[in-house]
């Protein structure tokens, strides 16, 4: 029997994941702390998969086939066929702007490939929360992130049907959580996003703008607070939908806040959109927004999809479900 298996790290402003993980499932898991020194990180990377080796495989070298490929998801990484350097904005992490990680990892000897943390946990959340059967290979596709930040990540069709990331022309991640539009508040009327913008979706949503608005931590806030954001979200939803022209079939949304929020703050934000999306009416209406029911297991299981893009193996994911 032979099991593809594929090397899984997820690299954060704090701390960093690495995984094995066939089918979704989680083999194997092991952090650290990000090193500030991006080398120390290599180093560890391959020490890591060492280790998982001997321990998943016993010490036969041969039963090392198994691990097909590695995919890595960090925020600020270029992702693509030409990506796996750090780009400029690297926050927390001064040394590791500019440094080129895949190159590093060349001596894994297997396909590697990365990809921006938030498209990463897109694809983990297509491949593999469970929607319902019928539908589940339905793009386009986006998963936000509700936490410290915002993120979003949309999965479309390229021209042959295959799953394509929506990126920028140069081939970046595209913010498209920071457009500005007047939102509804009873905090700081104005606030300021890292991105520059006044009250762009991440300054009404994200956990940082959330504490300079409302002068409370996400985890504190009163109910009164709790909607305002979901009304916020909901209508900053429907902006970007719109916007973009992407009309996502399904919309996932995970994250710190979203979790720790739950079900009641999602579902408040899916009415805010439909009732504003009625008003827009050429625009069609995604068929499921919902909490994502991967958890905090989304950026391991994300880094484990970029991998098997690495391999060919959602090269054809929607003519070939990927479970065969
Ligand atoms: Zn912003």
């Amino acid at each position: 029997m032979s099991m593809n298996i594929y090397y899984a790290i997820d690299i954060g402003g704090t701390k960093t994941d690495a995984g094995l993980i066939a089918d979704g499932k989680i083999l194997r898991r092991k952090t650290t702390g990000t090193p500030k020194n991006p080398n120390k990180c290599v180093e560890w990377i391959y020490s890591t998969l060492e280790e998982f080796t001997k321990t998943q495989f016993g010490t036969g070298e041969l039963d090392k086939k198994s691990i097909k490929a590695a995919g890595i998801g960090a925020p600020d990484i270029r992702g693509g066929g030409n990506g796996g350097y750090f780009e400029h904005t690297v926050p927390n992490l001064p040394r590791w702007r500019n440094f080129d990680l895949k190159g590093k990892l060349q001596d894994l000897g297997i396909p590697i490939r990365a990809e921006n943390d938030t498209d990463a946990a897109a694809m983990a959340a297509l491949l593999f929360d469970k929607y319902n059967e019928a539908e589940t290979k339905r793009l386009p596709f986006l998963y936000i992130t509700v936490s410290t930040g915002l993120g979003a990540g949309l999965l479309v069709a390229d021209n042959s049907g295959f799953l394509r990331i929506f990126r920028n022309e140069d081939g970046s991640h595209p913010e498209l959580a920071h457009m500005e539009f007047p939102g509804k508040t009873s905090g700081m009327k104005n606030v300021r996003c890292g991105c520059g913008a006044v009250n762009c979706l991440e300054s009404y949503a994200g956990g940082k703008c959330i504490e300079k608005r409302y002068s409370t931590r996400p985890e504190t806030a009163a109910q009164k607070i709790k909607d305002e954001v979901a009304e916020n979200l909901g209508r900053g939803l429907c902006s970007m939908i719109i916007s973009y022209c992407y009309y996502p079939r399904y919309i996932s949304i995970g994250g710190g806040i979203a979790y720790g929020w739950g079900a009641s703050f999602i579902n408040k934000a899916r009415d805010i959109l439909v009732l504003n999306h009625r008003m827009n009416s050429c625009a069609s209406l995604p068929s499921e927004i919902r909490l994502c029911g991967l958890g905090s297991d989304v950026g391991l299981l994300g880094a484990s999809a970029v991998a098997m893009q690495a391999s060919g193996k959602i090269a054809d994911f929607l003519n070939t479900p990927i479970d065969k």
